[in-house]
């Protein structure tokens, strides 16, 4: 795999390997708030808590 591959969520700093996780990830983003969360409808107040919320809660 090339380095060009992997993929990066420009507001959480996560990185990906693999595109369509990438492409899940950056879903759960809402298209008119990326802080919210498009899986629960929960606002999270920065990128730490995004990831913390979307660790614990949609991550299986
Ligand atoms: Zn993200
Ligand atoms: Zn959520």
């Amino acid at each position: 795999m090339k380095r060009d591959d992997v993929h990066k969520c420009t507001f959480c700093c996560l990185i990906f390997q693999d595109a369509a996780m990438y492409h899940i990830h950056r879903n759960m983003h809402d298209k008119s708030d990326i802080r919210k969360c498009n899986m629960c409808g929960k606002l999270l107040q920065d990128k730490y808590d995004f990831t913390a919320h979307f660790l614990s809660m949609h991550q299986s």
